[in-house]
């Protein structure tokens, strides 16, 4: 370990040249105070290691004795005794971490007697008691806390604080904000004495609030940071893309190194001091690393916290003030140590008494001592470390870290006090676990048997039965096999034993049943199944990329098809506009005749069989509406119009006949041959309204979920239909079917659109799918929160997708497979008439050659009886005349 002295005395500045070490200080060692509080043995470590480091090295000018305590810092009085007990030993700088009530005794203790201290971080307060012999080695960086908020844009967060300090800090902060014109709601604020209450507060919230952001920013020590983290990583409960923390204290190099699976699937935010890239840090660490860590506690790793750093730091800088101090005057000190003893001025007696009240005797070395650590320039663990004339740390740097969901541990950002946050390019890299030996071993793939994804495979034409995995075949199983392949993994296919794709369930100890809660549980390593990517399954399972694009959608009954009437070549025009045209052409029929009445011209000199004159009109009633029956039927009658306002009627209404006839004629055909099926219901709107039509989803399905959480009207409209008919709900997709199969049209079933197509193609050919998809999402290859197997996963379902296979499988287990097909090709090639389509013609033709006939018979008959009556009544005149 000591070789790294020579490397570390190369950053500590010595004058070799005025190598004349005073025979005073070969004798005795200058005494250094330390107070430290119980638990900071690694801050003990750090103290005494820079000293012996300091010590070790043959090239010192002086040595220096550490003189420690270790006392509960919360009790000012017991401090107060140790502090004076100090004094009264002569130490010559006090060096201590301690906060809480003692730190303002030690600041008015300092003041007094003028005795220097180092601290590596004074605690935040509000009060005025200044240190002026203090030396703070932690940089202020409350702005950079401040500039990470406004960098977020976060308007509302979660205060969590361990110490009194915690308030002041967030008062601070706020007041910073304000100052820069920025408001931040507090939405909830608590004090927590270890990670466990942490985690339940944010619990509590969590529950409350389930969907809604949630920015922590976490005001406590390492420790309970990390046991608070840990415990929401390892909470199903808890979402996890809905959380990011932020830890204003330094202890983002605490987190370093940690097992990335702990702390890299959520999103944290803090700060980093050490210069880990440093010549100087590797040095110091690897020698670190070997210390014996019995001796040494907190030592023995490649990890530091960064307030044991600073106190290394701190302690450095006091070596190198006091080695600068006897290298400009070598003999200052010599009056002090004496008798094995330090003496301070003329006092008889040696340290300082703090019960001599008066005169007041202070440390005569102290402005000294201050004057020169404020001169310090040298390179430590925290960077490089400069004062102003305030004490003030100058010139440094902190980065930010950044964890993400899927990222590592990665500098994000660069903080400093003269150019405020400027970011670095984020070296984002994936979270890898341990990749390297996933191969050959073999996992638990669980699914569901749904065609077809998953069915049993029928029994070979030989007899013999399949066994494991041949026993499947679908989708699904094809995916499997090539998933493995491609990874060169072995698995079992295991069915999922409730049957269930996956829904929240108050029952089962992890609170998911189906295939969900067979990961959470770990009871399977992946599951290959038609499972829909959601965003509450993703809070507690990982999802690779879709492998297949869905929506929801609807099933009906295929309606039965309607055949055309055998009057369907009525259909092209309504029957409104039949009645129109019946009314039109007798009304054009009375006009005819009266503008004929009226009109001169319309009369014509007509002879009669007895050779009279006489004066005709042709447009009877009779010829009117024969006249405009021709001329609907595109026919010319051997009557016209001579007058013009006959000629007038007659026009406008062969043109209206003309524009009438050409639109039937136009419509005809398609009315003729289209078989129209008439379906009640066209979308989820249709399904909203009524109720005579039933309709339901899977239950613990996504599609429940989706119709649960809506907001959409009438969706939220339809969950409440469902959720008050609870026997809507099926168990299973072939439950569903058989009922809108069996039920008449009576039940419509909502279902992924997948499914929809697939039975849709299968007889017998008796269901479809109305309206489009109510939403679009995709299925993926689920795995438990943190599995080694998840990148891989995913890269597998990319290459398979960009490949095709994911296309090939899609054709061969859902349009080669189709059984509907040929009867719609055939359905589709009927475009001729069929006597059917005509067959009203037909038959208004017979009946009006039949009413002809028996109207001509009529005419015969009465023609006869007019004929015969007329010819007796000649016979009688003619006998009356001859009698
Ligand atoms: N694929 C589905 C699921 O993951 C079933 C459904 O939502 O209809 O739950």
């Amino acid at each position: 370990m000591f070789n790294l002295i020579p490397c570390l005395t190369k950053f500590i500045i010595l004058t070799l040249s005025t190598y004349n070490v005073s025979s005073t200080l070969q004798r005795h060692k200058i005494p250094i105070g330390g107070i430290f509080t119980p638990g900071s043995t690694e801050l003990q470590s750090a103290f005494k290691y820079a000293i012996s480091l300091h010590n070790k090295n043959e090239s010192s000018r002086f040595q220096v004795e550490p003189i420690t305590d270790v006392i509960d810092t919360n009790d000012p009085f017991r401090f107060t005794r140790q502090m004076c007990l100090q004094l009264s030993r002569g130490i010559f700088t006090l060096v201590t971490p301690i906060i809480g009530p003692s730190y303002e005794t030690l600041v008015s203790y300092s003041n007094t007697f003028q005795m220097p201290f180092i601290h590596p971080g004074y605690p935040e307060t509000n009060s005025q008691n200044i240190p002026n012999f203090g030396l703070n080695i932690r940089p202020e960086y409350l702005k950079a806390i401040v500039e990470v908020i406004k960098l977020y844009r976060w308007k509302d967060i979660i205060y969590i604080y361990d110490s009194d300090e915690g308030l002041i800090k967030l008062q601070h902060v706020f007041s910073i904000l304000y100052s820069d014109g920025h408001t931040l709601h507090l939405r909830a604020v608590k004090r927590i004495a270890n990670g466990i209450e942490g985690h339940s507060f944010l619990r509590a919230i969590e529950h409350k609030e389930k969907d809604a952001m949630k920015y922590v920013i976490v005001e406590c020590d390492a420790k309970v940071a990390k046991e608070m983290i840990s415990r929401h990583v390892r909470d199903i409960y808890m979402g996890r893309r809905n959380f990011h923390y932020f830890l204003t204290n330094l202890i983002m190099d605490q987190f370093t190194g940690m097992k990335i699976d702990e702390f890299g699937a959520i999103n944290i935010t803090g700060f980093r001091i050490l210069n880990r890239s440093s010549i100087f840090f590797r040095t110091f660490i690897s020698s670190w690393k070997a210390l014996d860590p019995f001796h040494w506690p907190g030592a023995g790793h490649r990890y530091i916290s960064a307030d044991a750093a600073l106190m290394f730091d701190g302690t450095r800088i006091l070596l190198d003030a006091l080695d600068r101090i006897l290298t400009d005057r070598p003999n200052v000190f010599d009056a002090n140590l004496r008798d094995n003893e330090v003496y301070n001025g003329n006092n008889p007696k040696p340290g300082i008494n703090c019960a001599e009240t008066y005169p007041t005797l202070y440390w005569e070395h102290g402005r000294l001592i201050v004057q020169y650590l404020k001169q310090t320039n040298i390179e430590g663990l925290t960077g490089r470390i400069v004062f102003d004339d305030s004490s003030v740390r100058r010139n440094y740097s902190i980065d930010m870290i950044q964890t993400t969901m899927n990222s590592e541990m990665t500098k994000i950002a660069e903080w400093s006090e003269e150019e405020g946050m400027s970011s670095v390019p984020a070296n984002y890299h994936r979270v890898y676990q341990n990749n390297a030996n996933y191969e050959n071993k073999t996992y638990i793939v669980t699914s569901i048997i749904e065609e077809p994804y998953l069915m049993y495979k029928e029994v070979g034409e030989d007899g013999v039965e399949y066994e494991g995995n041949d026993r499947f075949e679908g989708y699904c199983k094809d995916l499997a096999d090539l998933i493995a392949e491609h990874l060169k993994i072995n698995y079992v296919l295991q069915l999922v034993a409730d049957r269930r794709y996956g829904g929240t369930d108050k029952n089962s100890p992890v609170g998911w049943n189906g295939m969900v809660g067979e990961l959470i549980k770990q009871e399977a390593d992946i599951a290959i199944a038609p499972l829909t990517i959601t965003s509450a399954r993703e809070r507690v399972i990982d999802f690779t990329k879709p492998f297949l694009s869905l929506g929801i959608s609807i099933m009906i009954k295929k309606p039965a098809k309607k055949n055309p009437s055998i009057f369907s070549f009525m259909n092209p025009l309504s029957q409104e506009i039949w009645m129109c045209i019946i009314l039109s052409y007798f009304g054009v029929s009375v006009v005819m005749f009266i503008v004929s009445r009226f009109s001169p011209m319309e009369c014509r000199v007509a002879h009669t069989h007895e050779g009279q004159t006489v004066l005709t009109n042709d447009f009877t009633l009779y010829n009117s509406l024969w006249f405009a029956l021709g001329a609907i039927m595109q026919q010319g009658v051997d009557v016209c119009p001579r007058s013009y306002a006959g000629r007038i009627v007659g026009s406008v209404w062969w043109f209206f006949t003309l524009i009438i006839i050409s639109s039937y004629t136009a419509n005809l055909a398609a009315f003729l041959t289209v078989e129209r099926m008439v379906t009640p219901i066209n979308s989820a709107d249709d399904l909203a309204k009524q109720t005579e039509v039933e309709y339901g989803v899977l239950k613990d399905s996504s599609t429940m979920e989706f119709f649960k959480k809506s907001k959409i009207q009438v969706y939220s409209r339809m969950w409440e239909f469902m959720n008050s008919h609870p026997h809507v709900f099926v168990d299973s997709y072939q439950e569903g079917i058989r009922r809108v199969r069996e039920s008449k049209g009576k039940y419509a079933f909502l279902m992924e659109s997948t499914s929809n197509d697939y039975i849709n193609q299968r007889q017998p050919c008796d269901t479809m799918k109305v309206g489009r998809n109510l939403d679009a999402k995709g299925f993926g290859v689920a795995t438990p929160l943190g599995s080694p197997l998840r990148v891989s996963l995913n890269l597998a379902v990319l290459h398979l997708t960009e490949k095709g296979d994911l296309t090939r499988l899609e054709n061969k287990w859902w349009y080669d497979r189709s059984e509907c097909k040929s009867s719609d090709s055939k359905e589709s090639s009927k475009s001729s008439l069929t006597l059917y389509n005509v067959a009203g013609c037909f038959y208004i033709l017979i009946a009006g050659l039949i009413i002809s006939m028996i109207v001509a018979m009529i005419e015969y008959l009465w023609r006869s009886r007019r004929e015969s009556e007329r010819f007796k009544v000649r016979e009688t005149l003619i006998n009356h005349k001859m009698n």
